[in-house]
């Protein structure tokens, strides 16, 4: 690893001027979990790192009435998994957590980098793609709001311009009676990065026994974790049947483009995610209390 300086910023401001002074020599670390290893293979250095962990009140989580949760960037993804608050206002997200990497990642890496670095293979950006969350990102010229579903571009790239720091994660609320459910699956071993991770969220009709509203996100998949959004539609108003739920599959599968890797060729993972939206699904429905099939 070739050395490099850190830097302590003690405010967001003194950050943000540290990015626009020193340019394409600097870049933003959190946790370190990810660019460590980076830097670690040479895959790329930089002089200059600005430490985010040294810049307070960036990691606290709470529940704002008419908002929903709102999230710091520097929280750890361990103190999301754990925290109360997350748990009861977005279960969603403690159930997908908990499935990231291991205990000693989730207790350095953070929510903030984990987003940031566009890595296709996360767990995160799955249940907050359904849940319609919002990243906030700050800079000397000000403040800016990405809905999540805009913010992931493509393989390691995303929304954030280089003078910006992504400070907050904020999820509203999900709407009444929503069921939602999370299915991670591993191809390798079991705390191995997701080969699929599929996120659903289904509430109930007004008059019940059919699917109001349907959310799927999946993630692992293709260069960017996608909403399927194409997906609503086709169940709105209709029971949950086994026939639909493999209608929801096949569109699911049809409109990703997987990226072959270690964990599953291209077809495999199209099998995969015609079986794994069809679980996650009629799971979201059973706890939306729809009987599906
Ligand atoms: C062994 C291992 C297994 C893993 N398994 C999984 C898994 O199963 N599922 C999963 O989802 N993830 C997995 N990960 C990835 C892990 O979740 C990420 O490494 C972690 O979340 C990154 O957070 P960090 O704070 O350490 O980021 P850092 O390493 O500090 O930064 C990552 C990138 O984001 C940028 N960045 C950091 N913070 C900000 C910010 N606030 N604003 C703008 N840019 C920022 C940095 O410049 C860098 O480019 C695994 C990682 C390891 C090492």
């Amino acid at each position: 690893m070739r050395p490099f300086k850190l830097l302590d910023p003690r405010s967001l401001d003194e950050a943000c001027q540290m990015l626009d002074r020193y340019g394409e020599d600097v870049k933003l670390m959190s946790g370190g979990t990810a660019i460590l290893i980076l830097l670690r293979q040479r895959v790329f250095s930089k002089p200059y790192f600005i430490n985010l962990k040294a810049v307070p009140g960036l990691d606290g989580i709470r529940d704002e009435p008419g908002t929903g949760l709102r999230i710091g960037a520097l929280a750890t993804l361990r103190a999301v998994e754990t925290s109360p608050i997350v748990r009861q206002r977005a279960p969603l997200i403690t159930e997908t957590f908990r499935l990231v990497a291991n205990v000693r990642v989730r207790n350095s890496g953070t929510l903030g980098g984990n987003l940031s670095h566009g890595d296709y293979r996360l767990d995160p950006p799955a249940p907050l793609l359904v849940l319609g969350a919002k990243a906030v990102a700050v800079s000397s010229r000000g403040r800016n709001t990405y809905e999540l579903k805009e913010f992931f571009r493509g393989l390691f790239e995303t929304a954030l311009q280089p003078d910006e720091i992504l400070t907050e994660v904020v999820v509203p609320d999900a709407p009444p009676k929503a069921g939602t459910a999370y299915f991670k699956y591993t191809s390798l071993s079991e705390t191995d990065w997701p080969c699929l991770g599929v996120a659903a969220l289904v509430t109930p009709s007004d008059g019940g026994g059919t699917c109001g509203e349907l959310r799927v996100a999946v993630t692992s998949v293709a260069e960017r974790p996608m909403l399927l959004e194409h997906l609503g539609p086709l169940a709105r108003g209709k029971r949950l049947t086994e026939r639909l739920l493999e209608e929801l599959g096949d569109a699911a599968a049809e409109r990703v483009d997987p990226i072959a890797d270690a964990r599953g060729s291209e077809w495999y993972k199209k099998e995969m995610v015609r079986v794994f939206v069809r679980r996650a699904v009629r799971e979201a429905a059973r706890r939306a209390g729809l009987a599906a099939g």
